[in-house]
């Protein structure tokens, strides 16, 4: 959540800065600002609640353009205060000589915020960012130096945090310190950039620093700098990211929701052929060994949102084709109730960004338990891909928009695919079998792209719906799971109250809630279960609702039906990659429709760092 950007170089910094926030924004946007060194090494701050453009309209408007070459910026999801223009970072000292931008939670902020006071500190704003700026102050005051400063503010501080500061008193220098939020760093022809994530850098380099926890970033002329909390000094290897710029902009597409909706064809092949040689899987860069695969007892599947509903599909997909007991639970919830394990489980942590808090903290607790643990991100380098034993990166690119398409359906492929190792090395898939399934994966992109070629039907099917106010998914097993993130999708950007059941649930309580304006919609495309939930649809049908269904061709759709969408054929195992698409491009077109600011729905964010 939130975004940082850091520029130190030849440029005038704050179209720098605000280009780079307009990068990161999907991580945050209820207020912005930056703070830059002026030509006298004052450090000015400019700050506006709302999204990105208002602090643009506040940077042309202010009659002052802040000129200097080093600065940082800053778009915020609040935590610790309301969204406003006192709460907006930066956050400064009372002379304004240490400013800082803040992404994460400061857990012990209350504790230190009194210390503080009784130091004679004074504060202005609610947040906790502000008792941080405040710290790193009494510190620098205390020791007169700017790396001492930050590492002392770290031993104090509990909680997560990038932080990123300018010294008055350094006016070419920026420094950073990460716990548990991300941060990278670059370096581009005597240019230092700082960034929350990679989309801020690739117009300026594609070689980065990923800056590990408790890592002390300094920027000064052209070159980075890191240290340990000792002060020594570091060297972080350099990594290549190789997407391009376009992979991280609309690329003519209204929304990047709607680019990244059809993006999941190439997002879906890319992550199979990375993980396909000579037409077996190969895991050597997963390094989930043969033995590993044999030993396990059962598996933990752990995720947030969507993630946490790929995670329900995996679920079925394993337990059926692996004969392996497989649950699947809330990352949130998990190191709160005292899990019980047996020591040979695979613990496998789902997350797009790798770095979603909660799913971080289910990771720690399952290392804690001792049981060996699998990273499925996407995020090279993350947090998460860093703490565990084995990594699956999906390969969907980088994903801007806060509701995720292509990266949840890269993490079903990552499901497949551990699926399908597991069964043949268990022995629970015949040769036969096998290559039958991976035959089936490898033409998922050619259907998702013939689902696409179809999304007028769903564009017209939005626009007659675009009024309803409740909206129910039914289905049964793996059509069940396609529900759950269909109805996600829906409440995250169009805000049309949703609920999504397995379809033999409705009858024990839900159905009251069933009446004339509510549409509910069926997902059908499990030979044996289809007709059971026709026949539940049938139910609601009798009690005055309207019923759509998304059907596998073939299967047979009630006569009572008002709307179909016929997606391709596929294994029962995989439909959920298909059906999925058509409830994508739903909650997409009704948000459109509504009004709605698709990319970055209300009160979410991406990349979820705080607990
Ligand atoms: N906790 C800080 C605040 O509420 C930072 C939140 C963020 O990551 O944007 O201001």
């Amino acid at each position: 959540m939130c975004g940082i950007v850091g520029y130190l170089g030849k440029k005038q910094a704050v179209p720098v800065l605000l280009d780079g926030l307009t990068k990161l924004e999907y991580r945050g946007y209820d207020s912005a600002g930056l703070a830059v060194v002026n030509a006298i090494g004052k450090i000015e701050i400019i700050k506006a609640h709302g999204k990105l453009t208002e602090l643009k309209k506040k940077v042309k408007s202010c009659g002052k353009t802040i000129k200097g070459l080093c600065g940082i910026g800053h778009t915020r999801w609040a935590t610790h205060g309301v969204p406003n223009e006192n709460n907006a970072h930066p956050h400064a000292n009372d002379d304004g000589s240490v400013v800082a931008v803040h992404n994460g939670i400061i857990e012990n902020y209350s504790e230190l915020k009194e210390k503080l006071i009784k130091r004679g500190y004074t504060f202005y704003s609610e947040t906790d960012t502000e008792v941080a700026t405040k710290l790193v102050d009494y510190y620098y005051r205390k020791y007169g130096e700017p790396l001492r400063a930050i590492s002392e503010f770290a031993f104090r501080v509990r909680g997560s945090y990038a932080l990123a500061v300018l010294f008055g008193d350094y006016p070419n220098e920026i420094y950073a310190i990460r716990k548990d939020c991300p941060m990278v760093v670059g370096l581009a022809g005597g240019e230092c950039f700082l960034a929350s994530d990679v989309p801020a850098l690739l117009k300026y380099t594609r070689d980065v620093y990923y800056v590990d926890n408790l890592q002390i970033t300094r920027l000064k002329q052209g070159k980075a700098e890191f240290f340990n909390l000792d002060r020594e000094m570091l060297s972080l290897p350099l990594t290549h990211i190789d997407w391009d710029l376009k992979a991280a902009e609309k690329d003519g597409f209204e929304h990047y929701m709607l680019k990244e909706i059809h993006e999941q064809p190439a997002a879906v092949k890319n992550t199979l052929n990375c993980y396909l040689k000579n037409g077996k899987i190969d895991f050597s860069e997963v390094k989930l060994s043969d033995e590993t695969v044999k030993s396990t007892g059962s598996v933990i599947i752990c995720g947030c949102g969507s993630a946490y509903h790929a995670g329900v599909v995996m679920q079925y997909v394993m337990e059926d084709l692996c004969r392996i007991p497989v649950r699947v639970e809330l990352a949130s919830e998990f190191r709160y109730r005292n899990p019980v394990v047996a020591g040979n489980e695979l613990f496998v942590a789902i997350s797009q960004s790798g770095e979603t808090a909660d799913t971080i903290a289910a990771l720690r607790e399952a290392k804690r338990l001792g049981i060996k643990t699998l990273a499925v991100v996407n995020v090279y380098g993350s947090t998460i891909a860093r703490e565990s034993d084995f990594v699956f990166y999906t390969k969907a690119g980088p994903e801007i928009s806060v509701a995720t398409t292509k990266a949840y359906s890269a993490q079903l492929i990552a499901g497949y695919l551990l699926a399908l190792k597991y069964g043949v090395v268990r022995g629970t898939l015949t040769d036969e079998n096998y290559r039958a399934l991976l035959n089936e994966l490898c033409a998922l992109p050619d259907k998702i792209s013939e689902i696409l070629k179809e999304q007028s039907a769903v564009q017209q099917f939005a626009s007659e719906t675009v009024n309803r106010e409740n909206v129910f998914f039914i289905g049964r097993g793996i059509d069940y799971a396609a529900g759950i993130e269909g109805s996600l999708k829906l409440k995250e950007i169009s805000y049309i109250h949703s609920e999504a059941y397995a379809a033999g649930e409705l009858k024990h309580g839900t159905i009251s809630l069933i009446e004339s304006e509510t549409l509910v919609i069926g997902v059908l495309t499990q030979d044996k279960l289809a007709e059971k939930t026709a026949g539940n649809l049938e139910e609601v049908k009798s009690r005055d609702a309207s019923i759509a269904v998304i059907a596998a061709e073939g299967v047979k759709i009630p006569e009572s039906c008002g709307k179909a969408v016929v997606i391709p054929c596929t294994d029962g195992h995989f439909t959920a990659s298909l059906s999925v698409i058509p409830l994508q491009l739903y909650a997409y077109y009704l948000s459109v429709l509504r009004g709605n600011d698709v990319d970055k729905p209300r009160n979410l964010a991406k990349s979820v760092t705080v607990e």
